[in-house]
């Protein structure tokens, strides 16, 4: 390229001043638009982010739900289980076991004392655990069970609704009275033993959910 066109280029390209502000304005304005265009893209971009998360939600709650019902299918299998077995040893053959009928005068269960003191004793057949009955599981309100509140450090609270069903409280002592006399040679397992200021309430009441499985 000869000199010569590089400055007849640079001449062309000269702008009067008018010209010039006329291009500026125009430059700024397709910033300007450019920028508009930039923010409509972040935000389509933010909207489409927003709608993945939305349709992810949606996902979890269904599947959640999904995860709801199975749980509550399992455990209505498991309490049938366990109220058609009769925690012994011995066995009938399949059917005798799938029906948790055992035949031997031993129970099939372990007796596990906590910390506290208490003594859990759990069916090894069919899984059900007696704990000490806690007065506030007793409370019914139209048949249903009033679940108790608790406060920060786990205690169970009397629930204010509902009245407390004396008789079912007695029965389920009574239960777990005769769980603990349950016969079996299995050995029994304890941790160590101290003396809570309580009597081993909190513990008792922390532990209310749990059952040894
Ligand atoms: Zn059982």
């Amino acid at each position: 390229v000869s000199e010569e066109k590089v400055k007849h280029k640079v001449e062309a390209l000269k702008l009067s001043p008018v010209e010039m502000e006329a291009e500026i304005k125009r430059l700024e304005l397709e910033a300007k638009q450019l920028e508009v265009e930039e923010r409509k893209a972040n935000l389509q971009d933010v909207r489409e982010r927003l709608d993945e998360r939305q349709v992810k939600r949606e996902t979890a709650k269904q599947l959640s739900r999904t995860n709801g019902a199975t749980l509550a299918q399992t455990a209505a299998q498991e309490k049938a289980f366990q109220a058609r077995c009769n925690h012994r040893k011995g066995s009938m053959g399949k059917d005798g076991y799938a029906n948790g009928q055992g035949i031997d005068q031993q129970y099939a269960v372990l007796k596990h004392t906590f910390m506290n003191g208490d003594t859990w004793v759990r069916c090894l057949r069919c899984a059900k655990t007696w704990k000490p009955p806690l007065e506030e599981n007793f409370y019914f309100e139209n048949g249903e069970q009033v679940y108790p509140p608790a406060d920060k450090f786990g205690r169970l609270l009397k629930p204010t609704k509902g009245t407390f069903a004396e008789e079912r409280y007695q029965a389920a002592v009574q239960e777990y009275d005769a769980a603990l006399k349950f016969d079996t040679r299995n050995s029994p397992s304890t941790s160590y033993i101290f003396r809570f200021s309580d009597g081993g309430k909190i513990f008792r009441d922390v532990m209310n959910n749990a059952t040894l499985r």
